[in-house]
């Protein structure tokens, strides 16, 4: 019978599905690697089981012990599965400008989640880096996976994400797209793919306007889970041959028509990576893209998809309007 034994073995083996609708005639070849179809609804459960199993190994994560995490969301929801699985306590520390939806989903997976101002430099007492740390000082036995440092998250990708996207192609990529967050996705998958191809696929990351990997000064934005505004340990900056800016306003209105036109209900960081992805089919009619699409829409139901909330921002484009007219049924 074919019955897994946990919901976390079910990890990794996403499928790849062509963009049609969205991508312009003439361009290059664009599927996406469909990442909120993991049990945690996102690309993060994959370095939340090797992190574990990483630290189990050596001892440094022992029987019943805490796990803190600075996380927006999705590294939460994948710790959280695994460590419900093997006994271990989760506390999560997320800045103020992530949704409520995505703060509800961890608690209810049983993790308790403390917030803090989003709009505070890294090193300020109540960031959600010094938050955490104060934390995993003050709990007895509390393990910090530290997923911005962690080399288990690049190393996770080079083993699942990578080999998978090359054997789904069938070796045919030419380039990948994925944006940065810890810069682990882009780190571990690009190494695999370009070692595999000898050079031949090229890397390129999707980056928020503003945030220092793609030359800003990490002034604020709104798309969530990418960009920053420090040089996180797990990002080899060596491995993207590109880094293509892209604004929350360009980001926010392909989320929503991925949604629309083409079935994908994501969150706003697959917007930006397939807006980079599209630049790159335009600009290469004969390339085979694959583009990382990290997670799902529903924690994004009362932002980007809500439109008084994209209004608010000035971001409505006048083409998509259309929403509530009197022929919508
Ligand atoms: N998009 C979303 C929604 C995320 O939560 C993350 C993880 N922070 C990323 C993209 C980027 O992934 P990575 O941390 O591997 O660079």
């Amino acid at each position: 019978m074919q019955i897994a034994d946990h919901i976390t073995d079910l990890i990794g083996d996403t499928p790849l599905v062509r963009l049609s609708s969205v991508v312009p005639p003439g361009s290059g070849l664009v599927a996406a690697k469909v990442e909120y179809l993991n049990p945690g609804g996102s690309v993060k459960d994959r370095i939340a089981r090797k992190l574990i199993d990483e630290a189990e190994a050596s001892g440094e994560l022992r029987p019943g012990a805490t796990i803190v995490e600075p996380t927006s969301g999705n590294t939460g929801v994948g710790l959280a599965l695994v460590a419900q699985e093997r006994g271990y306590r989760c506390i999560f520390v997320c800045p103020d400008k992530v949704g409520k939806d995505k703060i509800d989903v961890l608690r209810a997976y049983g993790a308790q989640v403390q917030i803090v101002p989003s709009s505070v430099p890294p090193d300020h007492p109540d960031s959600y880096y010094s938050v955490s740390d104060r934390l995993t000082e003050e709990i007895d036995g509390a393990w910090q996976p530290n997923q911005f440092f962690n080399l288990n998250g690049p190393r996770a990708h080079y083993e699942s994400t990578g080999s998978e996207i090359w054997a789904q192609t069938e070796g045919e990529i030419t380039h990948l797209v994925a944006g940065i967050g810890t810069g682990g996705t882009i780190t571990g998958t690009g190494r695999y793919l370009k070692e595999i191809s000898e050079g031949h696929v090229k890397i390129i990351g999707a980056d928020p306007e503003g945030s220092v990997y793609s030359g800003g000064t990490g002034r604020p934005y709104l798309v969530e889970g990418v960009g920053e505004d420090m040089w996180p340990g797990a990002y080899d900056p060596s491995v993207p041959d590109e880094v293509i800016a892209v604004t929350d306003d360009e980001s926010f209105a392909m989320t929503r028509r991925l949604a629309r036109e083409e079935g994908l209900l994501v969150g706003g960081s697959s917007g930006m990576a397939v807006v980079a992805a599209l630049r790159v089919a335009q600009r290469e009619p004969d390339a085979k893209i694959v583009v990382l699409l990290p997670d799902g829409g529903r924690g994004y139901l009362g932002k980007i998809f809500d439109d008084e909330w994209m209004a608010s921002y000035g971001f409505l484009p006048g083409d998509d309007a259309t929403q509530g007219s009197v022929g919508d049924v």
